[in-house]
């Protein structure tokens, strides 16, 4: 699998592009990318999917125009889903990010399991940063959104944030297998190894 890393907008959060030649996935475009948009229009012949980990602004941004322009549908937690079309609590209101409303078309539970073309995803709902917050597992890998960053954990002072929430899920994750490779919705990758070890905010 190979897998683009592409930080958009003013708060550059993480865009991943994830591609085989069976699937093309797109995780968290937070802001219209021409990018993004010719990634998922060159791979029409593949299995498809724009998966979200959580309904803030800066990573849900570009996924609406996204879906209509590449005909692609959405998948996010199913606790988060609502909040797509809360511009105070997806906060476009707060960071003037001017969002227009919308909703997912697939929303996911707890260790629910799919694929898209041969690459095989399991979710792990991990609240804490917002309460329908998910982890996104494919093989050793993770897609973390803001749950867990290198050397940094997920802000609780949102609408839906809660420390001892946050910290459980992280605790969580860091039961995953420790050569396990975290891409974080900011920032540089990690592991589950470094951040059980090192991370300042919750150790493992
Ligand atoms: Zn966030």
């Amino acid at each position: 699998m190979e897998i683009k890393v592409l930080p958009l907008g003013e708060i550059g959060a993480n865009c991943y592009m994830l591609s085989t030649e069976k699937a093309a996935v797109v995780i968290d475009p937070g802001f219209y990318s021409e990018t993004v948009s010719r990634f998922l229009i060159d791979n029409a012949n593949k299995e498809r999917l724009i998966l979200l980990t959580h309904a803030h602004f800066d990573h849900i941004g570009g996924a609406d125009s996204l879906r209509k322009n590449t005909d692609t549908k959405i998948g996010i937690g199913e606790f988060d889903n609502d909040t797509l079309a809360d511009t105070k609590r997806n906060l476009s209101d707060l960071f003037h990010a001017k969002l227009l409303p919308f909703s997912a078309d697939l929303t996911f539970s707890d260790n629910q399991t799919f694929s898209v073309g041969n690459i095989n995803f399991k979710v792990l709902h991990t609240p804490g940063h917002t309460p329908g917050g998910v982890c996104y597992l494919t093989g050793d890998i993770l897609f973390s959104g803001d749950t867990l960053f290198k050397g940094s954990i997920g802000r609780t002072d949102f609408y839906g944030g809660d420390f001892k929430t946050l910290e459980k899920s992280i605790k969580r994750l860091y039961t995953l297998d420790s050569k396990t490779t975290v891409f974080s919705g900011h920032g540089d990758a990690t592991t589950i190894e470094e951040e059980k070890n090192f991370n300042p905010f919750i150790r493992g």
